[in-house]
C-alpha cells in the first residue's frame, strides 16, 4: 500500500494523479482528514519506482510507504502527535493529563449529580457513565438509555465537566453523539466495523473514545481506528483497557509497554482505562500511575459515591475519597512526566461557574494539595 498526501485536493489534480498512477495502482480510497487529503492506492510495484513517478507531481506534497493493515492512524502519515480539542478547553493529547471519570452506568439523577461534582472538584475533566450498556447477561441491567443520556449530559453541565457515554450500535450513534462530547466504542464492538463505518461517516465527527478490543493485537486496534478515520472522523481517542487474561488477580490484562508501543506507531491520542482493565479497585491507583508515567493522555476511571451499592462495577469502582486521593498522587508526579493535571473546582450546586469562567492552573503553578496527597499515598502503593 502507498500514500500519497496532496498539497492541492480539487478534483483536477486528483484525476491527473489518477491518470499518472493507473498503469500500475489501484486507488483504493480518498479521504479527506481534517485538513489533509490522503489517496491510498494498492500496488504491486516496488516503492522507490511509483515515488520518483508521482512525487514530481505539482498537487503531490508526500509519498508514503505503508505495510500496516492501518494507514491513516499511522505515525508514518503523520509525524506530529494529534492533540483533539474536544470543547472547554480541554485538549487531548496535550500537555494536560486528562482524567475522565464517573459512574459504570447511570442509575439515577442524584446518583451522577453527586459523583459530577465530586469528581469536578477532584480535578476531573470529563464525566463518565454508561446509558447503553453492554452486558454480558441478557437479563442484568442494560441500562437507562435515552433517559440516562440526559441525566448524564445534565449532570455533567452543571457541574462544568464534558462527557463521555457509549454507543453500541448504529441506531444509537446519533442519539449519543447528540446528547454527550465523546461517544464510546466498548471492547465488544472493537471490532465492529459496520458501527466503526457508522461513527466514521456520521456528519456531527463525534469525538470517539474508541476502547481496544479484549482480544484484539495492536494491529487491528489501529486498524479499527482507520475504519473511523477512513469516513473523515479525524476525533479519534485510544483507549486500552486490557485484553483476555489467565490472572485470578485481575479482570484483564493491561500491559504497560503498549502504552510506549503505541505512541511509536500512531500520532493518535492514547488514554488508558484502568478500571475495566483491573477489575479490583484496589489496583487502580497503581495502574493509573503507571499509565501516566508511561505516556498515556489521560485516564477513563469509574467512581461511585457508594460503591457497594452500585448497580453495574462497584468492586472495580474508586470511592469519592480514594478518587481525590489519586488526583492529588497523580497531580504531583505529572509535573516529572512534563504533564500537568487540573485543579479541582468546586461549584456550588446550585450556581455553578461555567467553564470559560474558570481560572484554570498551568502546571508549573498547579502543585496540587501536597498534604492531601500524601494521605492518598497508601491507597496508591496498596
Ligand atoms: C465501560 O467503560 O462502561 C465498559 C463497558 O467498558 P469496556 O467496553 O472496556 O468493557
Ligand atoms: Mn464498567
Amino acid at each position: 500500500m502507498f500514500v500519497v498526501r496532496l498539497k492541492d485536493p480539487s478534483s483536477e489534480h486528483l484525476e491527473t494523479l489518477e491518470a499518472e498512477a493507473a498503469p500500475h495502482a489501484e486507488i483504493v480510497r480518498t479521504v479527506r482528514l481534517a485538513d489533509d487529503t490522503f489517496v491510498l492506492f494498492r500496488s504491486e510495484e516496488a516503492p522507490d519506482r511509483w515515488r520518483d513517478r508521482l512525487s514530481s507531481l505539482p498537487a503531490v506534497d508526500s509519498v508514503h510507504s505503508v505495510d500496516t493493515p492501518y494507514v491513516l492512524s499511522s505515525r508514518v502519515i503523520r509525524d506530529q502527535r494529534t492533540r483533539l480539542d474536544i470543547g472547554k478547553d480541554v485538549v487531548i493529547g496535550s500537555e494536560e493529563f486528562v482524567v475522565m471519570a464517573g459512574p459504570c452506568t447511570v442509575e439515577t439523577e442524584t446518583q451522577v449529580a453527586t459523583i459530577a461534582h465530586s469528581v469536578r472538584a477532584s480535578g476531573a475533566r470529563v464525566l463518565r457513565g454508561g446509558a447503553f450498556k453492554p452486558r454480558t447477561s441478557p437479563f442484568s441491567f442494560q441500562g437507562r438509555g435515552l433517559e440516562g443520556l440526559d441525566i448524564l449530559s445534565h449532570a455533567g453541565r452543571k457541574a462544568g465537566l464534558l462527557q463521555v457515554s457509549e454507543a453500541m450500535c448504529e441506531e444509537e450513534v446519533g442519539d449519543v453523539a447528540s446528547a454527550v462530547d465523546i461517544l464510546q466504542v466498548g471492547m465488544r464492538n472493537g471490532l465492529n466495523y459496520s458501527l466503526l463505518e457508522a461513527i466514521g461517516r456520521h456528519p456531527d465527527q463525534p469525538a470517539v473514545l474508541l476502547k481496544r478490543g479484549i482480544g484484539s493485537t495492536i494491529d487491528e486496534f489501529l486498524a479499527a481506528a482507520d475504519y473511523i478515520l477512513a469516513g473523515g472522523n479525524p476525533n479519534v481517542i485510544l483507549c486500552l483497557r486490557g485484553t483476555v487474561d489467565f490472572s485470578k488477580h485481575s479482570r484483564s490484562s493491561l500491559n504497560v509497554a503498549d502504552i510506549p508501543a503505541l505512541r511509536r506507531l500512531t500520532h493518535l491520542p492514547i488514554l488508558v482505562d484502568p478500571s475495566h482493565a483491573a477489575g479490583h479497585r484496589d489496583l487502580v491507583p497503581a495502574m493509573s500511575a503507571a499509565a501516566l508515567v508511561a505516556g498515556a493522555d489521560g485516564l477513563l476511571i469509574e467512581v461511585h459515591h457508594e460503591p457497594d451499592r452500585a448497580w453495574v462495577d462497584g468492586p472495580q469502582s474508586l470511592t469519592l475519597e480514594g478518587f481525590s486521593h489519586l488526583m492529588n498522587r497523580l497531580r504531583l508526579l505529572a509535573p516529572a512526566m512534563g504533564r500537568w493535571v487540573a485543579p479541582g473546582v468546586v461549584c456550588e450546586t446550585d450556581s455553578l461557574h461555567p467553564m470559560e469562567e474558570l481560572d484554570l492552573e498551568k502546571p508549573s503553578r498547579d502543585r496540587g494539595n501536597d498534604t492531601a496527597a500524601l494521605q492518598g499515598h497508601e491507597e496508591l502503593q496498596a
